[in-house]
């Protein structure tokens, strides 16, 4: 039985919104029914709507600045999931601007939401655990990111128990029973009169991460939390044709984010956060650009869903 991650694009587009790209906002889910969304732009909502998401569903919104084409999206969010009687508390994290921005729209629409928003303060570098059980485990972690102001990165990383290895167990000669529980737990038990260690019948299993940028331009931080990732979701608004532009803005440039991921061995590299200049086929540049240094390259589109599993 495998485990799971889901990526998927909501809003592919920067800081307009276009008929082809909404503003930015990625959902993960996985296997264990986790539902985790990465900013929350202007139109998530209905974004949300055609991936078959509810907005009751969400454990978790990570907002990595306060630029408008990434909040714009919460207040109606929150909004709806007040009228739909969301009871279980929600967990906010972001930059405090960000919390300062949903506070403050709640009590200017006079808004008294019946849930409790559990808002975390991310600066600088950090993580917060969301969830631990039977060994494995799904941490969130941020590192700043470099854009004109205040801003971070996410990294989801779900770290995985050892799982067990059935040839193992048949050349030991021991049937599987109640005694497997406690093994993983505790990572040993008797079994049949004898002391068993977790790892002679068990194969590690790599974490499963996901590293979001945001807003960015090319960055150390993120050069080195990128490393080994499965997925690299990056900031690529403009072509390199553009790279001053894109300087100057705290923005990378599709070519700016396929170095960053051959670099850091990123297994696959998405790009997002496509300015409203380029329209259909143009954007296939980024594309050509980057797949000539780092082949495993996806041109985000919104409804574009990418799976990572392991065994
Ligand atoms: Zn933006
Ligand atoms: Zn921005």
């Amino acid at each position: 039985m495998g485990v799971w991650v889901k990526a998927t694009v909501l809003g592919s587009g920067g800081s307009v919104p276009t008929r082809e790209r909404r503003a930015p906002a990625i959902a993960v889910t996985d296997w264990a029914g986790h539902n985790i969304l990465l900013d929350a732009g202007e139109g998530v909502q209905v974004s949300m709507q055609r991936a078959g998401m509810s907005p009751s569903s969400l454990d978790l919104v990570a907002v990595t600045h306060n630029h408008g084409d990434h909040v714009n999206g919460l207040p109606g969010l929150l909004q709806s999931m007040y009228v739909n009687d969301r009871e279980r508390p929600l967990t906010l994290i972001a930059p405090p601007p960000v919390i300062d921005f949903v506070f403050e729209v709640l009590e200017a629409t006079e808004t008294r939401i019946g849930f409790r928003i559990d808002a975390v303060k991310a600066k600088g570098w950090g993580h917060h655990t969301l969830w631990r059980r039977g060994g494995d485990e799904l941490r969130i972690k941020w590192l700043p990111s470099c854009h004109t102001r205040e801003s971070v990165a996410f990294l989801l990383e779900w770290r995985l128990r050892p799982r067990l290895d059935p040839g193992r167990l048949e050349r030991l000669g021991v049937k599987p029973g109640a005694w497997l529980r406690e093994l993983i737990e505790k990572g040993e038990a008797t079994v049949e009169g004898r002391r068993l260690r977790l790892e002679e019948v068990s194969i590690n299993v790599d974490p499963i991460r996901i590293l979001y940028t945001g807003d960015t331009g090319p960055c150390t931080s993120i050069l080195q939390a990128a490393a080994g990732v499965d997925l690299l979701i990056h900031d690529s608004t403009y072509t390199s044709a553009r790279r001053r532009e894109a300087l100057e803005r705290g923005h990378s440039t599709s070519l700016d984010a396929a170095m960053i991921a051959r670099r850091a061995g990123a297994r696959v590299l998405v790009l997002a956060h496509i300015s409203a200049r380029y329209s259909g086929w143009e954007a296939l540049e980024m594309l050509r650009e980057a797949r000539r240094i780092h082949g495993a390259t996806i041109l985000a589109w919104d409804g574009a869903t990418v799976e990572v599993s392991r065994p």
